[in-house]
């Protein structure tokens, strides 16, 4: 993909909606960064960065948000490395108002734009039943299901072969801060965008593979639609 125009995506939905699953898949396809800013804040801290140190101040593992002001630092900073030349995918980010005003004057300010938000969507019931089954890597992030998408051998990274955990914030009453917060901060980002013309909904009630699939219908109209300065 290296060498057409550059793209520039948004991974917008609730947690629990397979947005890092997605988001994986994406960056492989696409051949561009898929862009964390939960797995930034846990390596940051987990690393004992001064980032991290900041962060855990925060209470993310209660599913408190960042502040703006650092969140929108650490984007800025890390969309700045070489390899987001060809283009990245933000996952987790924005997910405030303000965020989404400092990512526009952001790429404006490079005379870029987004090539469009896609929002991957999943009832509440499912979402739920995700999170009791999810496992991650500690190591390199990679996502497991117990049920839907399991490793290769149980309880191990296929990647890396750490042993996998369930993350701290993915019990019951994080999750249900977590959606609260979401719903009150970062669900009005839907109608932000979708203003904007740029919300394309995804529906992720499927399997990953076939979301996968309406994922790249989308990602590939969005191309064909939108020309980003170069
Ligand atoms: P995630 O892995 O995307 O579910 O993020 C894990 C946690 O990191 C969230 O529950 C927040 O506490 C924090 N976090 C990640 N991204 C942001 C953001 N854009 N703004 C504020 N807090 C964030």
């Amino acid at each position: 993909m290296r060498g057409s125009a550059r793209i520039i995506l948004v991974l917008l939905g609730p947690p629990g909606a397979g947005k890092g699953t997605q988001a994986s898949r994406i960056a492989v396809h696409y051949d561009i960064p898929a862009i964390s800013t939960g797995a930034m804040f846990r390596e940051a801290v987990q690393r004992g960065t001064r980032l991290g140190r900041i962060v855990q101040k925060c209470r993310i593992d209660q599913g408190e948000y960042v502040p703006d002001e650092i969140v929108i630092d650490a984007v800025r900073e890390r969309t700045s490395e070489p390899d987001c030349i060809p283009g990245f995918l933000l996952d987790g980010f924005p997910r405030t108002i303000p965020q989404a005003d400092s990512l526009n004057a952001m790429l404006e300010q490079q005379g870029q734009a987004l090539n469009g938000v896609l929002d991957i969507e999943a009832p509440i019931n499912e979402i739920i039943g995700r999170f009791s089954g999810r496992r991650v890597c500690p190591v390199d992030g990679s996502t497991y299901h117990l049920v839907t998408q399991p490793p290769q051998q149980p309880g191990i990274c296929d990647i890396c072969h750490s042993k996998l955990i369930m993350r701290p914030d993915d019990n019951s009453d994080v999750v249900r801060r977590r959606l609260e917060v979401y719903e009150q901060k970062t669900a009005p980002l839907r109608d932000y965008y979708r203003n904007l013309g740029q919300l394309r909904e995804i529906d992720a009630t499927g399997d990953p593979e076939t979301v996968f699939g309406q994922v790249v219908s989308v990602i590939e109209a969005l191309k064909a639609q939108t020309t980003p300065v170069l």
